[in-house]
């Protein structure tokens, strides 16, 4: 049987919410308990009137110790009945257990957010200037992750920055936000980069408890998202700045790094309410835009998993929608970050698009080229239809010894053939087809070198990026969904900090968890 009201709550006087609403806004049970003389004690006894023990508890002073023996007992009483709850199983207890905690961790909360409050020093958390007309003991209510904490902050005026301030608020992490804390806002970014913001709110209700409506949860993690682009900017800035480090790390065996890159495309809301318009002028409105992607590692942190399946224990991510300038920069920067510098060699990895070899000679003109093999053989297969048509067994019999020359032979070979193939065709549409392939294979040639990479134990393709494409894809690709440049740029940074390994930059509290896992 589910119980609706924690038995902690009851015995502490605390109904579901320890709060009572007033004119002046939400005041917390412990206050109206000591009273104030403005018509609080009737709202007490309202409340008093349907929990027993009641008041005598409730001391504003009381120490968590006596908060958590008594939450001790209530637990015990919690294992007692679950004991005798035939219908009852572990997820009963753990949500109750769950429930029953909550108060203390949320009292512990604010009695360590209030204390940090009162040490900070009455100065200007931007320019240190000490602040003036300084009042204190305004109040505040935040959402924490265990439910709603409130505050009195003081407050004093910058003369050097003619801004008011409340220095406690910077101190807590709690400026600039619409009211959340900082556990809160990084669980409102991770959700909202994970799902569409309606699932996100729920879902964060669900696990959590914590309740942010959806346009909040919107816009609070597009404000991370923005923190994290100026995070990224700042992170790249550095990278590229010093392209050898100082102390560089002991390299003891030489190593490779690998560069993909990729593209897909995202729909916006660009334009959005103005088709119309656009359609009478003879526009069509452009909706899908290219985010540009790129992955980077060291060959020697790939493998196998137990399984026999290819992993890479190690690497990095680059995603954007600020064109293919955004990720040269930041893929630049990514890759330095994992090694570039000291690397004996490097080699670039991705399909026919002219962007990814322009991108390629500009940022890392060290670095090898290699055509992905998948997209090669695509192309000899193009060649293949405008030879034989519809018929496959013909296609299938003529494709294989060629994609087995260009996988483990010279690929010069096989453009030679093609190149064969097409001076003996009659001219025709079959043969302008085969024309545009040889083109393409005379362009790639120095780009083909399977047989050599597979000796040296490269991948000659770039099925990495292409599998970090289509999990990016399914995130920001479901039916009926927009997003707007910006929006989605700053859901895709928090996406590469938290693919990085890096969340706890942005959200320096988690560097108390496992550092190794975000
Ligand atoms: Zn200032």
């Amino acid at each position: 049987m589910a119980r609706t009201r924690s038995r902690l709550g009851l015995r502490l006087g605390l109904g579901r919410d320890p709060f009572l609403k007033t004119r002046a806004g939400r005041i917390p049970l412990f206050e109206r308990v000591i009273g104030r003389g403005d018509g609080l004690e009737e709202g007490m006894n309202a409340i008093c009137s349907h929990v027993e023990p009641c008041v005598s508890h409730s001391e504003p002073s009381e120490s968590l110790a006596v908060t958590a023996a008594r939450l001790a007992d209530a637990l015990e009483q919690d294992v007692r009945d679950f004991l005798v709850a035939s219908d009852q199983n572990l997820g009963d207890i753990e949500v109750q257990i769950e429930q029953q905690s909550r108060e203390l961790l949320r009292l512990a909360a604010e009695k360590a957010a209030q204390k940090k409050a009162d040490l900070t020093p009455p100065v200007c958390p931007v320019c240190q200037q000490r602040l003036s007309r300084l009042t204190g003991q305004h109040r505040r209510s935040f959402e924490c992750k265990f439910g709603t904490i409130t505050l009195g902050r003081s407050r004093g005026y910058c003369k050097r920055c003619r801004k008011w301030r409340f220095p406690a608020d910077t101190v807590l992490g709690l400026e600039e936000t619409a009211g959340y804390s900082p556990r809160v806002q990084e669980m409102s970014a991770l959700l909202a980069s994970k799902m569409p913001v309606e699932e996100a709110s729920a879902v964060l209700e669900h696990l959590t408890g914590v309740k942010m409506p959806r346009s909040t949860l919107d816009r609070e993690a597009k404000r991370q998202g923005q923190r994290a682009r100026d995070l990224r900017g700042k992170l790249d800035e550095q990278a590229g700045a010093c392209p050898r480090p100082v102390q560089s790390e002991l390299v003891l065996e030489p190593y490779q790094m690998i560069i993909q890159l990729d593209a897909w495309n995202i729909r916006e809301r660009q334009d959005w309410g103005q088709t119309q318009a656009l359609r009478r002028k003879g526009q069509e409105p452009e909706r899908w835009h290219w985010v540009y992607t790129g992955t980077c590692f060291r060959l020697d942190h790939r493998g196998q998993s137990a399984g026999g399946r290819p992993m890479i224990s190690q690497r990095g991510f680059a995603a954007t929608r600020e064109g293919i300038d955004g990720l040269r920069e930041q893929l630049h920067g990514e890759a330095m970050r994992r090694g570039l510098g000291q690397a004996a060699g490097a080699l670039v990895i991705g399909d026919g698009a002219v962007w990814i070899w322009r991108l390629a000679d500009d940022r890392f003109p060290e670095a090898r080229q290699r055509l992905d093999f998948y997209h090669a053989v695509q192309h000899v297969a193009a060649v293949g239809r405008a030879l034989f048509g519809e018929d496959k067994d013909k296609l299938k019999a003529w494709l294989r010894p060629l994609v087995q020359q260009l996988k483990n032979q010279s690929s010069i070979k096989v453009v030679r053939r093609l190149e064969e193939i097409l001076a003996a065709m009659p001219q025709g549409a079959a043969a302008q087809a085969v024309e545009k392939e040889v083109n393409y294979f005379q362009e790639h040639q120095d780009r083909m070198d399977y047989r050599a990479g597979r000796r040296r134990g490269e991948p000659i393709g770039s099925g990495a990026v292409e599998s970090t494409c289509r999990q990016a894809q399914c995130r920001f690709k479901r039916p009926g969904q927009y997003w707007s440049q910006q929006g989605d740029e700053a859901l895709l940074c928090l996406e590469t900090f938290w693919r990085n390994k890096r969340w706890s930059l942005l959200f320096p509290h988690n560097r108390h968890l496992d550092v190794s896992k975000n």
